[in-house]
């Protein structure tokens, strides 16, 4: 199966959100932090399936490079990001240079909706949309705002699938939805980074994807049990680390956050994660 990386621009964000310091002030931590990353790629993800073109994501918006994009009020917007994205890297643009119509993505599966995941959502028009109920719920309203979400950018038709997860073959992670009639593109919670994050496995003959969003920023952070400084809950987000450790050691997996400079790499090179 033909999959593409797409790279909708850079984020940098403050070192203690990448991998957390401390307990109590985790958060605070992390805004106060006087260190950025370097630029770090934003992807999302295009696959070239039988039953239709299937989109994990979308991506950041050049719409950020305006200075009033983001809430002044808020404390993240104003001390925790920055994005560099240009109008040819939207998500739309780019599916379009690959010789595909966006009329022909069939399914938009969203990992969260934090706006350099979200900030495509209006290239797909046609398209259903697949996301937790949590997520969607905790991102609407001025609650969501606060949160850290842009729900005022979403589209007005934006009507989202809400994914019923049920008890199945998902492995360590237990509960799933299975798209496919094929049955080889499941949808996994993967709570923790959002309360209501989900990521997606594709079974491809005898090698697993696992299109992780913001389970960690990095494969080595994620080897080594690392939760990141943003997650509101911390050991929610490290049980989900300890199902990816127990679902990665006994099948094959290509493990792909958005923000790491090497998914795409290993992606092309199908390198699966070694946990010693
Ligand atoms: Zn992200």
């Amino acid at each position: 199966m033909k999959i593409h990386a797409i790279e909708t621009g850079l984020v940098s964000v403050k070192s203690r959100q990448r991998k957390g310091v401390g307990s109590v002030g985790r958060r605070i931590n992390t805004l106060l932090d006087k260190t950025w990353t370097e630029w770090l790629p934003i992807y999302c993800w295009v696959i070239e399936h039988p039953e239709g073109i299937i989109v994990i994501d979308t991506g950041e918006t050049a719409r950020t490079s305006n200075p009033s994009h983001f809430p002044k009020w808020h404390p993240y917007f104003r001390l925790g990001v920055q994005m560099q994205v240009e109008p040819e890297q939207e998500v739309g643009p780019q599916i379009k240079k690959l010789g595909l119509s966006l009329n022909d993505v069939r399914w938009v599966i969203m990992t969260h909706l934090h706006t350099d995941h979200a900030g495509g959502l209006s290239h797909f028009p046609e398209s259903e949309f697949l996301i937790s109920r949590q997520e969607y719920a905790l991102s609407l309203g001025l609650k969501g705002k606060i949160r850290g979400y842009l729900p005022n950018y979403f589209p007005k038709w934006f009507e989202p699938r809400i994914v019923g997860y049920t008890v199945g073959e998902y492995g360590a992670f237990r509960m799933g939805y299975t798209l496919t009639k094929a049955e080889d593109v499941l949808v996994v919670p993967t709570p923790g980074h959002t309360p209501g994050h989900q990521s997606v496995i594709l079974r491809d003959g005898n090698i697993t994807y696992l299109f992780a969003g913001d389970t960690s920023y990095n494969e080595q952070l994620m080897i080594d049990r690392s939760v990141d400084g943003v997650s509101p809950n911390t050991n929610l987000a490290g049980q989900t680390i300890d199902r990816i450790h127990r679902f990665i050691s006994v099948e094959p997996t290509v493990y792909l956050p958005s923000h790491d400079p090497m998914s795409k790499e290993r992606m092309m090179q199908r390198i699966p994660t070694m946990i010693s």
